[in-house]
């Protein structure tokens, strides 16, 4: 029976969420666990992370969630808001 003990730290009965294999890891996005067939690895910054399929089709590889569109967004509409203001500045006291 020793040869079934698993190898390395964790729970030794963790199990992939979705196909029901031993776990290798947690989804970077939603800390499922899953195995190494159920996730995807995706560039995170400088390292990578693991996202499981049910992460991948939902959002995409990346780690972003779904506010982030908005807030980049925002953060553009006031850049031109910005511009804009610093333009008419100028001309108001080039004039
Ligand atoms: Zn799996
Ligand atoms: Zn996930």
């Amino acid at each position: 029976m020793a040869g079934l003990i698993p190898v390395g730290g964790g729970a030794p009965d963790a199990r992939c969420k979705l196909c029901g294999k031993t776990a290798s890891g947690p989804c970077a996005r939603c800390r499922a666990l899953v195995c190494a067939d159920c996730c995807e690895l995706t560039e995170g910054g400088a390292s990578l992370f693991a996202l499981c399929l049910t992460c991948v089709k939902r959002g995409g590889r990346t780690l972003l969630p779904a506010w982030a569109g908005f807030v980049g967004w925002l953060v553009l509409v006031i850049g031109v808001l910005v511009a804009v203001a610093a333009v008419v500045y100028v001309l108001r006291v080039a004039s």
